[in-house]
């Protein structure tokens, strides 16, 4: 690929064969509240093992509010509410019996804006991703796990010579690797990213894409993004999250993502996926 070529030009960045070892999330007859105003309505959707699934819909349409109830940060807002269940592997991640951090130590998050502690090293901001969840390790057990998350995030070659440099002196893009990397060290079933390249250039889009192909071998993918060129090279599953005036966000339509550009079954998500909106 030629080092400045448009995204847009590139072929899919996808995996070829999803993992069917790894985990599937659930989410059924999710239904959400900020105090009186619904936000969601009844959204169901799995989200298959070792794919990634996009989620796409205009601004406001609730994206972001079912990406934070899938990891339970939706309860950090005082004013919310929720109905309905998330499954990993069939078990409930709200089930009262299990502590928050137990439910979350499965399930990263990655966000719009590069988010790493800036004055901290790079290796410790990869630690601190275990500070999250009270998992404990050893020296040798950090030092492998760095190296481990690093790579599987696309960073390691870049920076494995200057672990100990701010990680506020990173490129923008090598910051969103880094905080891939920070959600990594956990572990997890499934990485959650809420536009992980909207506040980045297109190259290091292209290299987030292409660490996304590597990563779904190890890890269940679910974005949110406004690019639908990037829905259809990353992901192999989408919905399309729709909210009107007084009418809460729900899907209109979802499945297999070619499908759903090349052949929408609903006529508002030709409207959206052709830019007619
Ligand atoms: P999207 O990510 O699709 O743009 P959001 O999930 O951010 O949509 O927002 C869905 C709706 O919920 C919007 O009407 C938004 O104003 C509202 N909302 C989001 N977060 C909060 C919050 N913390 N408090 C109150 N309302 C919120
Ligand atoms: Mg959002």
């Amino acid at each position: 690929v030629a080092p400045f070529a448009r995204p847009e030009m590139q072929a899919p960045a996808r995996a070829a064969q999803p993992n069917a070892a790894l985990s599937t999330l659930t989410a059924k007859n999710i239904s959400a509240w900020f105090g009186d105003h619904k936000v969601l309505e009844q959204v169901s959707l799995t989200m298959p093992a070792g794919q990634v699934t996009a989620l796409i819909g205009p601004s406001g349409c609730g994206k972001s509010t079912f990406l934070r109830i899938l990891n339970r940060m939706h309860e950090l807002v005082p004013s919310a509410s929720l109905a309905g269940e998330v499954l990993l592997d069939g078990d409930d991640i709200y089930d009262r019996r299990k502590k928050l951090q137990d439910a979350r130590k499965h399930i990263g998050m990655v966000f719009q804006k590069p988010n790493p502690f800036p004055a901290m090293s790079i290796y410790d901001n990869v630690v601190a991703g275990l500070k999250l969840t009270g998992v404990k390790a050893s020296r040798d057990t950090k030092d492998e796990l760095v190296e481990r998350s690093l790579t599987s995030a696309g960073l390691w070659k870049e920076v494995k010579g200057r672990l100990r440099a701010p990680g506020g002196g990173l490129s923008g893009g090598q910051q969103q690797r880094l905080c891939i990397a920070r959600s990594l060290a956990i572990k997890p079933k499934v990485l959650l990213m809420d536009e992980p390249c909207s506040a980045l250039d297109p190259t290091s889009t292209r290299v987030i894409e292409e660490t996304m192909a590597e990563l779904q071998k190890e890890v269940t993918i679910v974005i949110v993004t406004h690019n639908m060129q990037q829905a259809q090279r990353v992901s192999q599953q989408c919905a399309f999250f729709l909210a009107s005036q007084g009418t809460p966000g729900q899907i209109v339509e979802h499945g297999d993502t070619d499908a759903m550009f090349h052949d929408p079954q609903d006529e508002r998500t030709a409207d959206y996926v052709n830019g007619r909106f």
